[in-house]
């Protein structure tokens, strides 16, 4: 079923060198790169421009690189310079030990944020009204609004209500990656009997007790949370990494999931009439081995040859549909628009 790749003439699938314990930064940039609407954004000429003009160098790594795996014709690239900036700009990466892709990927959205906010104030310079009123239609819990945060930033709304006296409180919280935690005591469940907890009402007992500001007292509180906002493109991380007494542990249990994702029962009231609800997966950060001693792939489906490729490191090779899930998933990415032929000059 699967087969190794002969001759290379496939845009946007490109294999990635490792010459040290890179696997994980490796498999995170995969993920990058088969993100379809950041990959047209940052390599479309006026961003291009923009970013030169306002100095944004995290940006402009990732452009270079990007360029040469979407336009590139060999079978796999060195990302020397994009390790040098992440070492650069996140000294916890700079080493050899083996380190936690989710974390990485949650760092390297930020940095890229922060850099591209810098476009948006050099407009806000020139053409003040028309940022604001833009600024206004998406604010987030980030401030500033940039490709970054409108694709992978979503919220949640949470509802607490006191046991004693039913006061009601709203709130809001914004996330870009959904950490979620795997059952322990059984060895297989599915990804929606991972979701399901994270948005049952719960009750909070004990030194959780909220201090309720009608009754002004500490009783048991009902918490019930939804998904306000939707993100366009949802990360699910699988928490396989815990503690079991004092021990750190991978947890094993085979998490399956199919490549369609359906999120309605979790959205708010206001959330169903409008937002995103099916979602269809498009990458897979696969995490193989032991805690300390394990080795990380990303699972990617090419939007030209609409088929998933298996990239470990500089290795590639192209993958049945069936095989995309597995008991070594750690990282989905899903996307609720189908991603399109790419748009990039050259392609
Ligand atoms: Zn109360």
């Amino acid at each position: 079923m699967e087969k190794r790749l002969e001759v290379w003439d496939r845009p946007g699938v490109c294999g990635l060198d490792n010459s040290g314990n890179f696997c994980y930064f490796n498999a995170v940039l995969q993920c990058v790169c088969s993100t379809v609407p950041l990959v047209e954004y940052l390599l479309h000429p006026d961003t291009r421009k923009e970013l030169a003009r306002a100095k944004c160098q995290v940006a402009q790594v990732f452009v270079r690189l990007l360029e040469q795996m979407w336009l590139g014709r060999s079978s796999s690239c060195a990302p020397v310079e994009a390790r040098s900036l992440l070492c650069s700009i996140l000294p916890q990466f700079n080493n050899d030990s083996q380190q936690d892709a989710q974390e990485l990927l949650l760092l390297l959205f930020n940095a890229l944020h922060d850099d591209l906010k810098k476009v948006g104030r050099r407009k806000t310079h020139s053409s003040k009204h028309l940022i604001q009123d833009q600024d206004r239609k998406c604010a987030t819990g980030l401030g500033e609004s940039t490709i970054v945060s409108k694709l992978f930033e979503g919220s949640f709304s949470y509802v607490t209500v006191c046991m004693r006296c039913d006061h009601k409180t709203h709130n809001t919280q914004t996330f870009t990656v959904l950490s979620l935690p795997i059952p322990t005591h059984i060895s297989k469940c599915s990804i929606q009997d991972c979701l399901s907890p994270f948005f049952e009402q719960t009750l909070l007992t004990g030194a959780e007790r909220m201090l309720c500001s009608a009754c002004e007292l500490r009783k048991e509180t009902a918490l019930v949370t939804f998904l306000d906002k939707p993100p366009e493109i949802l990360v699910l991380h699988l928490k396989r990494f815990g503690c079991k007494g004092k021990n750190q542990v991978k947890l094993r249990t085979n998490v399956t999931f199919t490549t369609e994702l359906d999120l309605s029962l979790f959205l708010s009231s206001s959330a169903q009439k409008t937002s995103c609800t099916f979602y269809r997966l498009y990458a897979v950060v696969n995490h193989i081995g032991h805690l300390n001693m394990g080795h990380y792939t990303a699972l990617c489906h090419n939007t030209l040859t609409r088929t998933w490729h298996c990239f470990d490191d500089s290795a590639v090779r192209e993958l049945h549909d069936n095989h995309v899930q597995s008991p070594d998933a750690y990282v989905l990415l899903y996307s609720c628009k189908p991603f399109r032929k790419p748009k990039i000059p050259g392609l």
